[in-house]
C-alpha cells in the first residue's frame, strides 16, 4: 500500500537555462559507473551496467524484482566483496578514484559510502550508541562534549531527535520501525558520508512513517548524493530526480524521473511503468 498514491513528478534535475538568468549551475559528478558485470560464482547477475550518479540529488533504482538493483546497489560500496564466490569487472569511481583500487580499504570506503537497509538493523545497544558507534572508530570526536555534539546533530539531521531525547540511553531495538529506521540513517550519517544508499529503506514501513523517510531523502539530498532502490515507481517519482531502470540485470534506461515516468524511450521500460509487467 502507498502513502500517497498519485504519481507527482518533479522538477528535472537540470533546470532550463532561462533568457537574462546566471548560468544554472550543473549537477557534480559523484559516482560513475563503466560497464559493470558481476557474477554469483557462474551466475552473471549484473551485465555491462553503466551509470553516471550526480551529487546532491536523488537517483532512482527500479525494476522487476531480481533484477540485480541490490546487487548494482552493492557494488557502490564493495558490500559484495564480503559474499563468498562473487566476481566483478567494470570500472566504478568516486570522485574519480576507482574505488576497487588495491589502497582503497573497504572500511574507509564506507563511511564516505553510507548504506541504509530493507530492513531497519540498528545494533544491540542504547540509542547513543547506535550512532556514537561510527564517530568513535573512525576518529572523529575529540572528546565526550564532540561525540554528544555529533549524535545530537545526526539524530536532529534524521528527525529523530525530538522523539528520543529523554530516553538516549535505551536500547534501539525498543523503537517503532519507523523510529529505528531513522536510527539508522542517523548512525549512516553520524560519519559524514558523502554519498548514503538505501535499499528499499521504507518496506517494512507504513504509509505515516514511509512519508517521514521521504521527506527526510529530500532534506538529505540538499548535502549528499543518494541512491535509492525502491519497488514503488510512486516513491521513486516523489523523491528522486533521476532514474534508472533495470531489467533481467542490464540497465535498460537512465533519464531524469519526469521522462522515465511520461516518455521513456525503451518498450521495457514503457510496460514496466504502465504496469504491464513487474
Ligand atoms: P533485486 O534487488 O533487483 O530484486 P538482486 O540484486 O537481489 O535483485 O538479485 C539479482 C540476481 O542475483 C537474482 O537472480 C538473485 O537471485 C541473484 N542473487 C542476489 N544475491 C545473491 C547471492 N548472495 N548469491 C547468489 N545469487 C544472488
Ligand atoms: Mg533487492
Amino acid at each position: 500500500m502507498e502513502a500517497r498514491p498519485a504519481i507527482r513528478v518533479e522538477a528535472p534535475a537540470v533546470p532550463a537555462k532561462k533568457e537574462g538568468q546566471l548560468p544554472v549551475e550543473q549537477p557534480e559528478l559523484k559516482m560513475n559507473a563503466k560497464s559493470v558485470n558481476l557474477w554469483y560464482g557462474d551466475a552473471q547477475a549484473l551485465f555491462d551496467v553503466s551509470l553516471e550518479i550526480f551529487d546532491k540529488s536523488v537517483t532512482a533504482l527500479i525494476g522487476p524484482s531480481g533484477c540485480g538493483k541490490s546487487t548494482f546497489l552493492r557494488c557502490l560500496d564493495r558490500m559484495n566483496d564480503v559474499i563468498e564466490g562473487v566476481r566483478i569487472t567494470g570500472d566504478i569511481r568516486l570522485d574519480g578514484d576507482d574505488i576497487y583500487a588495491p589502497n582503497v580499504d573497504p572500511v574507509q570506503l564506507r563511511a564516505r559510502v553510507g548504506m541504509v537497509f530493507q530492513k531497519p538493523n540498528p545494533f544491540p545497544k542504547s540509542i547513543f550508541e547506535n550512532v556514537a558507534y561510527g564517530p568513535r572508530i573512525h576518529g572523529l570526536a575529540t572528546s565526550k562534549t564532540d561525540l554528544e555534539e555529533i549524535v545530537v546533530h545526526s539524530l536532529t539531521k534524521a528527525g529523530l531527535f525530538e522523539e528520543v531525547k529523554d530516553r538516549l540511553q535505551e536500547p534501539g531495538t525498543g523503537l517503532s520501525g519507523g523510529q529505528q529506521q531513522r536510527l539508522c540513517i542517523a548512525r549512516a550519517i553520524s560519519v559524514n558520508p558523502e554519498v548514503l544508499l538505501m535499499d528499499e529503506p521504507c518496506s517494512a514501513l507504513d504509509p505515516i512513517a514511509t512519508a517521514k523517510i521521504e521527506t527526510l531523502m529530500d532534506e538529505l539530498k540538499e548535502s549528499l548524493c543518494m541512491v535509492i532502490v525502491t519497488h514503488s515507481m510512486q516513491q521513486a517519482a516523489r523523491v528522486s530526480q533521476r532514474t534508472a531502470f533495470f531489467h533481467l540485470g542490464k540497465l535498460v534506461e537512465v533519464d531524469e524521473t519526469t521522462r522515465i515516468f511520461t516518455n521513456p524511450t525503451d518498450q521495457r521500460t514503457q510496460d514496466y511503468v504502465t504496469g504491464r509487467f513487474g
